[in-house]
């Protein structure tokens, strides 16, 4: 198995070294089995505890506990559900998206509520979410979002003129800022942790070193999951392996796994954050087609990512690295901040998100009896969807009617992705023209 540490520095840093829970052997019984140890997997064993402590839950993970995106991310808790809030308005519509982003502003809220009162020691820093628009087409973007929000009556964020930017910024670079001071940011392999202890803590029962060959129902009712060494029977089953889906047929077509990667820098010195400004710290996107995202950690490091995708064939989920994105992601970062020529990069690395064929995410059914539930489709937006969405899972299996379970995207129809060629040979064309359109028109 890979070493988990050279998956991200986030993994790598961990205050303690993970020792692995002990894998799945036998033959055992419980009322959930939930395969895959993200913030989705453990969120639904924690919430599934706290709704009904008689419930006998276990989480089945291949490696260690945030391995996958939750180990990984940029760590931003944003609002964004989607991909942006103009294709999630065509794609449903104006009340549904609209409902989706009070959906995520209570998931950011409820996170950063998750976090504190469970002391989960993951840096979390609520210095909001900026959106900069960087060039004439991506103001014009900006100004987009701002009118949809208008539209909705909703507020919750601010406009920041070059004026209002350049108090934080020390950069030529933003033309145009849209801040959401609810937002914040977080060590993502720590929350993941974090949230395996509480999901433990609870009494959820999680393996780990246990990848799932397969699974099925069984005749008679119920489920059947399947590792190297032992089998989980099931009356309930939760499928929360997002990007890595695709290894299962049952899933495979309903979502596809693109990569998107991170540059890390040394920590800046105190000249160097003193040169940049950024002294609100927020988390930063640019409004381009493949976004920038970059942030400081605790220890002032920069952290750059986006700026373009890696796309699989088929079940491909070996595109963790791309020395050509990290060479850009590298030179955007003195792009922005010329001040810091000759910064060195340390790490860097890059993990799986999810796509649905309309970009949204969705939590659906297999089979009518919506005894087996899977969450996809939270491309890079899934830290707060994703903790969020593991409560309405768990209330969804205990019965309860809530705001959450009524979603509309809670068993919504996901049309599937093509056959892997013609899936491959669109992704890459959609790939080109954003790259095209970036280069047109978001430069
Ligand atoms: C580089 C990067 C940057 C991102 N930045 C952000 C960000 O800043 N903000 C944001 O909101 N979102 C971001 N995201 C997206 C976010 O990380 C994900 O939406 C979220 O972590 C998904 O959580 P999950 O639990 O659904 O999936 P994952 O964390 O991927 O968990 C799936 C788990 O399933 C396990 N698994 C796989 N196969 C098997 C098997 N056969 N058997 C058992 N277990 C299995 C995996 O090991 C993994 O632990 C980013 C993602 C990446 C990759």
């Amino acid at each position: 198995m890979t070493d988990y540490r050279s998956k991200s520095w986030w993994l790598e840093s961990l205050p303690e070294a993970i020792t692995p829970n002990p894998a799945l052997t036998g033959r055992q019984t419980a009322d959930v089995a939930v395969i895959g140890g993200g913030y989705t997997g453990l969120s639904v064993g924690y919430h599934l505890k706290q709704l009904n402590p008689d419930l006998d839950v276990r989480i089945i993970e291949s490696d260690v506990c945030g391995y996958g995106a939750s180990g990984r991310n940029g760590g931003f808790s944003m609002t964004l559900f989607g991909l942006t809030k103009g294709i999630t308005k065509f794609r449903f519509n104006d009340h549904k998206a609209r409902a989706a982003h009070i959906y995520m502003e209570n998931a950011v809220d409820y996170l950063h509520e998750v976090i504190t009162e469970n002391n989960i020691e993951c840096q979390y820093e609520k210095s909001g979410y900026l959106l900069v628009g960087t060039s004439p087409g991506q103001v014009r973007r900006v100004e987009h979002d701002f009118k949809i929000m208008e539209k909705w009556g909703l507020g919750g964020v601010e406009r920041w003129d070059r004026t209002r930017l350049a108090e934080e910024f020390h950069t030529d670079f933003y033309k145009i800022g849209w801040f959401e001071p609810r937002c914040g940011i977080l060590n993502p392999a720590r929350l993941a942790r974090g949230m395996k202890k509480l999901a433990e803590t609870q009494g959820a029962v999680i393996y780990e070193n246990s990848p799932v060959k397969r699974f099925g129902r069984k005749t008679g009712g119920g489920f059947m999951v399947k590792t190297e060494h032992g089998v989980l029977e099931s009356d309930y089953l939760v499928l929360a392996t997002n990007a890595y889906s695709v290894l299962f047929p049952e899933l495979k077509k309903l979502q596809y796994p693109a990569f998107t990667h991170i540059v890390m820098s040394e920590p800046l010195t105190p000249e160097q954050y003193d040169a940049i400004g950024w002294k609100n710290r927020a988390g930063v996107e640019d409004a381009r087609d493949l976004i920038h995202y970059y942030r400081l950690t605790a220890d002032n490091r920069i952290v750059m990512g986006g700026g373009d995708v890696s796309l699989g064939y088929g079940a491909d989920l070996d595109k963790d690295l791309n020395e050509q994105t990290f060479a850009h992601l590298k030179a955007h970062v003195t792009e922005v901040f010329p001040q810091l020529e000759g910064l060195r990069f340390t790490h860097q690395w890059g993990g799986p998100v999810s796509i649905t064929t309309d970009m949204a995410p969705v939590i659906g059914y297999l089979g009518n009896d919506k005894k087996a539930i899977f969450s996809m489709g939270c491309i890079g937006h899934g830290v707060s969807l994703t903790t969020y969405n593991g409560k309405t899972i768990a209330e969804l299996i205990t019965g309860r009617q809530t705001e959450r379970t009524e979603m509309f995207f809670v068993g919504r129809k996901v049309f599937p992705w093509p056959p892997d060629l013609i899936t491959y040979g669109l992704g890459h064309a959609v790939r080109g023209f954003m790259k095209l359109e970036d280069r047109l028109y978001y430069k």
